[in-house]
């Protein structure tokens, strides 16, 4: 190995992260055992900075219309014989409500674009009568880009984070790919994390559709995207995606015109995950099981499970047009199931929006590694109370013993009594106990 390569390797086991150019490099490693040991110093990063859990979540998709023409989405304006639908506040509260009685804690709310079928005032209330009527308990956003009025709303109505996809940063494809509606406004679109923290979102999160162009030209500019929210506002992106395109029914792009391999997509998480430590990088249900095992050791540190990207799809019978085609379809309890096979701790944790470890605060908790004393006892803790309240009897058994290692696991005797003490709570009845 190139005693470069060894260096920066080891600037990012410090947590020190990679400057741009350093993570080109390691993209244009061409050596196999090299890369074998980046995958190894990625895993290492992601333990020092959030310990051994894995966040999950579910997306719920609020309405398939869409004014918007992108190439590659089945949710596109340009595909006529799609079924719409736009949920009503009730249905929306249903759909969480469904999601809560599988254990979920915390949502992505997704839709299209489109103001006269779901406009602003339908969607705050949607947020606030999913807070008001179900134990969901945090609510985060992957909406089109809007003007600070409008994110000071959606802000005020509880979303925890403000996530968007720039879909990719070269100009002249996302110009090819977005031929017509609101989002052909590149700009608009590149400056939205700008207005979302203007608009008081300290969280915000960002993420190319891999497949679209050169994923190295893409990765690299969504590192500098992040790197450029650290300097301007003190706050690395707080999530990174890495949604890779999928086929979808009524899109004229058949497939990607820069195919990204399995093999490639995990040395992008390992490349985002040595250079922007504090990040949590987020892997969906778009890839399969035996993959998503995979970049669980690789750097990620969220993954959705149990995924339906219809609006209605979890509690409707009725069908309506999905966005893409998932691959894992399996439900939360064997996803949680195999995180835990894997080593890893499985965690519903919504903890740092509701006790303000959010924005600067958050990244900078991460980059000095205090987090892991925070990630590891709420996972603890919410994987206690699903065991208690949704799991089926083989789960319990391996989730309290993999329970009881985490606790032997905490070093500082204090902090562990503590949660042996809240765990004697949560077995008592008392629910939502964090750190
Ligand atoms: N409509 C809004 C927008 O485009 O920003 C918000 C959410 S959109 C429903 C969520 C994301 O899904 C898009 O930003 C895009 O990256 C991704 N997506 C769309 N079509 C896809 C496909 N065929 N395969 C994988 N991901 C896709
Ligand atoms: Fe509409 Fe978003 Fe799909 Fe584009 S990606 S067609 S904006 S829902």
């Amino acid at each position: 190995m190139f005693e470069e390569v060894r260096e920066l390797l080891e600037k990012a086991r410090g947590l020190n992260g990679l400057e741009v150019e350093e993570a080109a490099g390691l993209f244009n490693v061409k050596d196999r055992s090299t890369w074998e040991f980046i995958f190894e110093v990625a895993a290492d990063v992601k333990d020092k900075v959030y310990g051994k859990r894995v966040v999950l979540f579910a997306p719920l998709y609020l309405s398939n219309y869409c004014t918007n023409n992108c190439l590659y989405c089945g949710f596109r304006a340009g595909n006529k014989d799609s079924e719409r639908k736009a949920l009503s506040v009730k249905e929306s509260v249903k759909e969480a409500k469904c999601l809560e009685n599988k254990g979920y804690k915390r949502l992505l709310l997704v839709s299209g674009e489109d103001k006269e079928r779901f406009d602003l005032k339908k969607l705050t209330e949607v947020i606030r009568a999913i807070y008001d009527e179900t134990g969901i308990r945090i609510l985060h956003i992957n909406a089109p880009p809007m003007d600070v009025e409008c994110l000071k709303e959606i802000k005020g109505s509880g979303i925890g984070v403000y996530q968007i996809f720039q879909e990719t940063y070269h100009r002249a494809t996302y110009a090819k790919m977005h031929p017509s509606g609101r989002k052909s406004d590149y700009l608009y679109r590149l400056s939205v994390m700008d207005r979302a923290i203007e608009a008081g979102f300290s969280d915000v999160g960002i993420g190319p559709l891999l497949g679209l162009y050169d994923y190295r030209f893409d990765m690299l500019s969504a590192i500098s995207h992040s790197k450029y929210l650290y300097r301007e506002y003190g706050t690395h992106a707080h999530t990174l995606s890495l949604p890779r395109l999928r086929p979808a029914r009524g899109i004229p792009l058949k497939s990607p015109p820069y195919p990204v391999s399995d093999e490639e997509l995990k040395r992008i998480t390992a490349v985002c995950r040595l250079a922007l430590p504090s990040v949590g990088i987020v892997i969906s249900t778009r890839e399969d099981k035996d993959l998503r095992s995979a970049l669980i050791k690789t750097g990620a540190s969220q993954i959705s499970a149990g995924s339906s990207t219809e609006p209605g799809g979890y509690s409707d019978g009725r069908h309506s047009e999905k966005q893409f085609d998932i691959i894992d379809d399996r439900p939360l309890e064997e996803v949680m199931t195999s995180i835990i096979k894997e080593g890893l701790m499985p965690s519903l944790c919504t903890s740092c929006y509701r006790a303000g470890r959010t924005g600067e605060v958050f990244t900078e908790k991460t980059l000095k590694g205090e987090m892991g004393n925070l990630c590891l006892p709420n996972a603890i803790l919410t994987l206690k109370e699903y065991l208690l309240d949704h799991a089926r009897n083989g789960m319990k058994q391996r989730g309290n013993e993999v329970i009881k290692e985490g606790v032997q696991g905490i070093k500082d005797e204090g902090l562990r009594g503590k949660v042996l003490k809240r765990l004697e709570d949560i077995e008592n009845g008392k629910r939502d106990i964090f750190f």
